[in-house]
């Protein structure tokens, strides 16, 4: 007979607020190619060590250091990447080529580079 030493509502909960962080914090470090595996993992492992508040931290950690700047969705499978990406990482497909003439990265369907003028639609 468990004499009540583990609090199963608050453990329960506890471990949910680690996955959905964990979740959550995992789809947008994936856009953004930012370590989603070590943030995720560190969501899941401070719901475990530290409680209910490690997961909430981890979370305003990441906020804190993920890259910032625009999502944009991706041609190829829709979903969100940071627009500073040349692949995406979620399908691994270009979302950006590379200017011919200054070799800087452009969105896929633009036709004037934005960098240096050079017009691409003829390639
Ligand atoms: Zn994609
Ligand atoms: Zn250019």
């Amino acid at each position: 007979m468990e004499s009540g030493g583990t609090n199963w509502p608050i453990l329960i909960g506890t471990i949910a607020t680690g996955l959905v962080s964990a979740w959550w914090v995992f789809r947008d470090a994936r856009g953004r190619d930012h370590n989603p595996v070590i943030w995720a993992v560190a969501c899941v492992f401070s719901a475990l060590t530290v409680g209910i508040l490690g997961p909430l931290a981890v979370v305003a950690g990441y906020l804190l250091l993920r890259p910032r700047g625009a999502l944009l969705i991706c041609p190829h499978c829709s979903k969100k990447y940071i627009h500073n990406l040349a692949y995406c990482p979620h399908c691994g497909k270009p979302v950006k080529k590379d200017c011919l003439k200054c070799h800087d990265l452009m969105d896929l369907d633009a036709e004037v580079c934005p960098h240096c003028g050079m017009r691409t639609s003829q390639i």
